[in-house]
């Protein structure tokens, strides 16, 4: 949540286009929590994405674009795996930015087919609000039990296990 995913993402997509190359950027469109058409990271920087419900909508959306990326795809249903193969089957270079873990530390949605089939993963990590290690599990403040409660910063925060673990004993 708090790790900089859409920044490094952001900043590859910088590097796309310094290189001259097309793209197409999605998101999906439950994810409202800053612009509908755009990806913002926490510290400002946005991209124009295509706010898409269901993962077939990218095939429809792709021509020849060499580069295909994604922002919250943990939040993308689990035909994405199978959209992701095809366009990389392709040629099509594949970047996918998501979320690991939901607020109970489960595996969320198609990540771990996701990073399963990828060529690279990495992992970027928050700080752990409690004792300042690396954090990789997003707490969450309130009791809501909804999967989808779409991250601010009141609402989440980055915990280590051992902070984890500690809260939700
Ligand atoms: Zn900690």
């Amino acid at each position: 949540m708090f790790s900089g995913k859409t920044e490094e993402l952001i900043r590859r997509l910088n590097r796309v286009e310094i290189a001259n190359q097309s793209y197409l950027l999605f998101k999906p469109k439950s994810d409202t929590r800053f612009s509908h058409e755009k990806i913002v990271s926490h510290s400002g920087f946005s991209k124009n994405a295509i706010p898409i419900e269901s993962s077939v909508e990218v095939i429809q959306h792709h021509s020849d674009e060499k580069i295909v990326a994604f922002d919250e795809v943990q939040f993308m249903d689990g035909q994405i795996v199978q959209v992701v193969q095809q366009l990389a089957n392709k040629g099509v270079r594949v970047i996918v930015s998501g979320l690991e873990m939901d607020f109970k530390g489960r595996p969320f949605g198609p990540m771990p087919q996701l990073m399963a089939v990828a060529e690279y993963v990495t992992k970027v990590h928050a700080i752990c609000k409690n004792c300042g290690n690396l954090a990789q599990f997003s707490h969450r403040n309130s009791t809501d039990q909804n999967l989808v409660v779409l991250g601010e910063k009141d609402k989440y925060e980055p915990l280590c296990r051992s902070c984890f673990n500690q809260i939700n004993a």
